[in-house]
Order: structure tokens, then sequence, then C-alpha cells
């Protein structure tokens, strides 16, 4: 079973699993699944919980409804709830003798280059002191345009950094199903996902919005950067107890095995960004020399969409607006927008001053 298999596991658990739709905290089903950490741990896995609940606890905390909270107040009590929610790890996990630590992210922590090595290094670091990162957005900073917006996302880009080789997404089913479980008892669970395609992407699409969540959308999202990643991912139930030591004996969950891929930890990055700033429209002369493995330079840029810095993530469309690649930018989309079609010698002097020629380069680029 790829769980038995791995050496670093992801588990992101909802705040449905923390807090219960009364309000009440899930004590006993905690405690328990700080024993299943402890297994893990004795089988000598490296373990990062990412864990949502915070906003929820806040709430519990000052007496208010989670539905009427706007956005300025939701990050007071986010910041009011996150020491909640680390009190209650802390409470159920210290007398397993497992060792916590926190960590938040905001979306440029993993998006931009040298943040995500750091994050990496930190990671790395608490492996070797023993230590379980829990980590959650930061939502008392993060503004909505910001945002990973769901701990799916966020999850599977955690897994991707660390080098995971499995993450796993508790939810409140068994899996991924044919239909919606909770709605057509005749929906089958899937087992194994190695191909997600149309077929799965609809099913997923059409449980949006049922829930006022991101339902299966964000975990197909989630499971595409894995699969990139070179990351099992697994959904499984959070709400029975002991849903690790569960996966381990029956193994009933959706399972989607990572493709095999030959590119390295940084091209693996870019290809896996989970907030391309803008495209570039490019031409068919562009388009084949980049199949065969060219840097893309400036005239062969037709359109440039969307506001972008130096070193930021962009998709590269052909003219039919099919992504072809993805790439980190040497230029801002305002230089670009000076020098598309021009031939590179004339870059200096239409900027104003001396710069490389290729807008992205080569070793920046990978294709989707
Ligand atoms: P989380 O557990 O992360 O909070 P969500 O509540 O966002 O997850 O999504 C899980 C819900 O998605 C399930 O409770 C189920 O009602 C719904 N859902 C819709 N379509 C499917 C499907 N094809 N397979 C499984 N669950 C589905």
């Amino acid at each position: 079973m790829y769980l038995k298999d791995s050496k670093t596991v992801v588990i992101k658990i909802g705040s449905s699993l923390i807090i219960n739709e009364s309000k009440s905290i899930r004590e006993k089903w905690l405690s328990d699944f700080a024993l299943d950490i402890q297994n893990l741990q004795k089988l000598k896995k490296n373990v990062i919980i990412v864990s949502s609940g915070a906003i929820a606890l806040g709430c519990k905390k000052l007496k208010l409804n989670k539905k009427n909270l706007k956005l300025d107040k939701s990050q007071a009590v986010a910041s009011i709830g996150q020491i909640e929610l680390m009190n209650l790890f802390i409470k159920k996990f210290n007398s397993k003798k497992i060792n916590l630590s926190q960590i938040l992210l905001t979306l440029e922590d993993t998006e931009q280059r040298r943040r995500a090595i750091n994050a990496k290094r930190t990671f790395e670091n608490l492996f070797k002191l023993k230590f379980v990162p829990i980590v959650n957005e930061n939502d008392s900073i993060a503004t909505s345009e910001i945002k990973y917006g769901d701990n799916d996302r966020l999850a599977s880009r955690v897994a991707q950094i660390s080098g995971a080789d499995c993450l796993i997404l508790l939810s409140d089913v068994n899996g991924f199903y044919s239909k919606n479980p909770k709605i057509d008892k005749n929906a089958k669970l899937i087992k194994e996902i190695t191909n997600i395609d149309e077929k799965i992407e609809k099913i997923a699409t059409k449980s949006i919005g049922e829930h006022g969540t991101g339902g299966m959308k964000t975990k197909i999202d989630a499971a595409k950067v894995c699969q990139l990643a070179g990351c099992h991912m697994a959904i499984s139930n959070g709400l029975i107890n002991r849903p690790i030591k569960k996966m381990l004996e029956k193994n009933i969950c959706t399972w989607f095995l990572p493709k095999i891929s030959k590119l390295d930890a940084r091209k693996k990055w870019i290809i896996s960004s989970i907030s391309p700033k803008g495209d570039l429209i490019i031409d068919d002369g562009a388009l084949n020399a980049l199949k065969i493995g060219k840097s893309l330079l400036a005239p062969g840029i037709k359109e440039v969409r969307g506001k972008f810095n130096k070193g930021d993530h962009v998709k590269i469309l052909d003219k039919n607006m099919n992504e072809f690649a993805r790439g980190l930018s040497s230029f801002t989309s305002d230089e670009i927008i000076k020098i598309k079609g021009q031939q590179s010698n004339k870059i200096s002097a239409l900027l104003g001053y001396t710069s490389k020629s290729e807008v992205i380069h080569k070793d920046d680029m990978v294709e989707v």
C-alpha cells in the first residue's frame, strides 16, 4: 500500500473534523488521531499536518456565527482561533509525546522560489528534530486576491515543496465517487485514478456549490499538483476514529497515482504553480522553437495578459489559447508590452537599459 511505503506524509484535516455541526470540539477524535500520528512516527515517517479550524474555533470562543462574518472581522477571528487550534493540538498530542511546531503560510511563501526553498529547509530541519509541523494558511494576513483559498491546494503545494511521497486529504466521505454519494445511493467509490481525464473533471466540477465548499474540485486540483510532483494522493474518510490506522488496514479510499516525471525539483515547482500571474500568447514560429527546446524570445510574443513582475509565473499559450508551457518571466508585463514582436537586438534600445534577450529562458520553462 502506498502509505506504508512512503517516507514523508502530509495529512490535511478539514474543520469539520475538529469541530462538529453542533459546535462541539471532537476531543476524542483528536486524541485518537494523535495515536495515528504516533504510529506513523514509530514507522519512521516524517509527518506534516495541514489543519483548518482556526476560524471555527475563533467563532466558538467569541460566540459568533461564521456565516455572518465579514472578511476583515474573519481575519481577526482567525488570529484568535489559531491559538485555540494550537492549544487544542498541544493538549492532545503532548500527552502522546508528540512534539509540535506551527507554520503559517501565505501564497507567496510557496509561489516564490526563494521562499519556497526556505520553507523546504524549515520542514527538513523540523523532521531532523522529530517535530511535527502543523501548517495553516495565514488567514489573519492573506487578502482574498492572494490566497490559496482552500487547504486542499495549500496541502498539495506543501507536499510538493517538502518532497512528500504521500498526501492524505481527510474528508467526510470515503473517497472520490462516480457521483455525489450524499445525494446518489448508486454512486460508486473509484479506488484508483491514474489519469485525471474529462470524465473525472466533470464529476468534480459538478460537486462545487452543493455544500458551499470546494467539494471535489479543489481535491482534483490538489491531485494534479501531486501527480506532477511524483506524490501519491488519497481522499479518505476522516470522520471515523483512527482514520490512518483504518487506511493502513483496509485501504478504503481513492488513490491518485503520480505521473512518472523526469523533471527536477525546480521544474516540478514551476509546472505546479497554483497562481500564474499572466499569459503570454505566442505565434507558430515561437511555438515550433519551444517544441525543440529553445527559449522564448520577444519576436514570437503576440500578446501579454495580466500584470506581473520579473520572476513571476506565467502561462504560455498558443494562438488558439491552448496552454503549451509554464515559465518564470525574465521581464515585467509592462516591459514585455514594449518589446513584444520586436527583434531581440532592439530590446536594450526599447527599454533604455541593457538586459538579457530571453523573455523566458528554457531552464525556467516547462511544457505542460
Ligand atoms: P472537506 O472534507 O475537505 O471539507 P468538502 O466538504 O469540501 O470536503 O467536500 C466533500 C463533499 O463533496 C462530500 O461530503 C460530498 O457531499 C461532496 N461530493 C460531491 N461530489 C462528490 C463525489 N463525486 N465523490 C465524493 N464526494 C462528493
